[in-house]
């Protein structure tokens, strides 16, 4: 086996579907070992054995518990006898709505996956990451461009993804020192689950605003996340690049 990944481990949450699991498919055929962490267990499943049981493997994890971050960390260190050095943060919910009629329920909960959810994967994959003496880590967290758009009814959403450029911005400026660098990465409108319940309607208005006039595919994020995961990158740090067809 070989890659530009090669010898390294990685994790991906949200790896049971769409960005996620193309993810894991690209980091694996890079050469890299690859974790599929889903709080859907099957479905992580599902992805490791579609790449192969000898290089990915699944977890259950709910990123939002400290607990359960906690758990799988000591894990999978004890299992792999060391600790993941590419991290990527792919969970992430939608609980739209209009702003006076937004339940405190669907703030809370897509505060807790999307933002605190990056912050413990993130404090404690970083923390095994020093502990393990790893060397090279590399930290990629998901926001989206709807932290520039700030689309109507998605006040909740928006917010987290704003903050997710933010504490990726904190973060390279904290683990810099300990060699592991943390970039954010800004999908567009990408054909996965998660867009499949947007209207048709708000799509074609997409298509006709993007310049390359389509959705993106979840491997063309992947792509950059591998990208990034690899020494090619390794000046990169704090940064938020969008990966959108150009849609503004
Ligand atoms: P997706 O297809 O819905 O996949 C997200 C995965 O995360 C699902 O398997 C989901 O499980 C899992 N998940 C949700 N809450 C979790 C938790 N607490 N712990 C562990 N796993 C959890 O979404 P996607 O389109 O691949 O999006 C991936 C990331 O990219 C998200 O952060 C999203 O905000 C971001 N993004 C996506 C787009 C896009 O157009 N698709 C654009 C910009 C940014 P369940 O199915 O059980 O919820």
């Amino acid at each position: 086996m070989s890659g530009p990944l090669f010898g390294k481990l990685a994790i991906v949450t949200g790896a049971g579907s769409g960005i996620g699991r193309a993810t894991c498919r690209v980091l694996a055929r890079d050469g890299a070992k690859v974790i599929a962490a889903d709080r859907n267990l099957k479905a992580a499943e599902e992805t490791a054995n579609e790449i192969g049981t000898d290089v990915a493997s699944a977890a259950e994890i709910d990123v939002s518990s400290y607990e359960s971050v906690n758990k799988t960390v000591q894990s999978i260190v004890s299992k792999f006898q060391k600790a993941p050095t590419i991290v990527v943060n792919s969970a992430g919910i939608t609980r739209d709505g209009y702003l006076l009629k937004m339940p405190e329920r669907d703030y809370d909960d897509v505060y807790s996956v999307n933002l605190k959810g990056t912050f413990l994967i993130t404090q404690q994959f970083a923390k095994a990451m020093i502990a393990n003496d790893s060397k090279g880590g590399s930290i990629i967290n998901l926001s989206s461009i709807v932290a520039k758009m700030n689309n109507i009814g998605q006040a909740n959403y928006a917010a987290t993804k704003s903050g997710v450029i933010s504490f990726t911005e904190v973060a390279s400026k904290e683990f810099g020192k300990f060699g592991i660098r943390v970039n954010a990465i800004l999908p567009g409108y990408i054909n996965t689950p998660m867009v499949a319940v947007v209207p048709e309607k708000i799509k074609e208005q997409v298509k006709v605003r993007c310049p390359l006039g389509r959705l993106g595919k979840p491997e063309e994020i992947a792509e950059v996340i591998a990208f990034l995961a690899s020494e090619k990158a390794s000046y990169i740090n704090g940064a938020a690049i969008e990966v959108t067809g150009g849609l503004k």
